[in-house]
């Protein structure tokens, strides 16, 4: 299937669209990144050989009203030359997020609309925003 639309609306130029599944509820993309190898961290020879792959969901902005699940695909290889067996990480979404920067970015405008200002507090009190404080 073309997904070419899709990927255009997307806009996120490391994955390409391998599956769509929409359903009343929410529109879910199953992604892969384009790139066919990586680098292996130990010998720096091209691994192309993929050994395994595993999904990670992470949520994205609304497409046509719909709630977007992205499921990254992320590949393992395995290098040809010192069998090590790399993940490949991806350089658009971070490595422990469950949403997308872009996503959390509107959440913030929508329901923070006033820039946060740090104040003191008493003691014992959480200051949120302000990790440590
Ligand atoms: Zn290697």
């Amino acid at each position: 299937m073309d997904f070419n639309c899709i990927e255009g609306l997307l806009a996120l130029p490391e994955f390409r669209v391998i599956h769509q599944v929409m359903n009343p509820k929410q529109l879910e993309l199953h992604l892969e990144r384009r790139d066919t190898c990586i680098v292996c961290p130990r010998c720096q020879r091209c691994c192309s050989r993929v050994q395994d792959s595993r999904p990670r969901c992470i949520r994205d902005l609304p497409m046509l009203e719909r709630p977007v699940v992205l499921w990254l695909h992320l590949r393992r290889f395995e290098c040809a030359e010192c069998h090590h067996r790399p993940w490949e990480k991806s350089e658009t979404v971070g490595a422990h997020v469950k949403w997308t920067a872009r996503l959390y970015t509107h959440v913030r405008q929508e329901y923070l609309p006033y820039p946060f200002k740090p104040r003191p507090l008493g003691r014992g009190t959480l200051c949120w925003g302000s990790k440590g404080a």
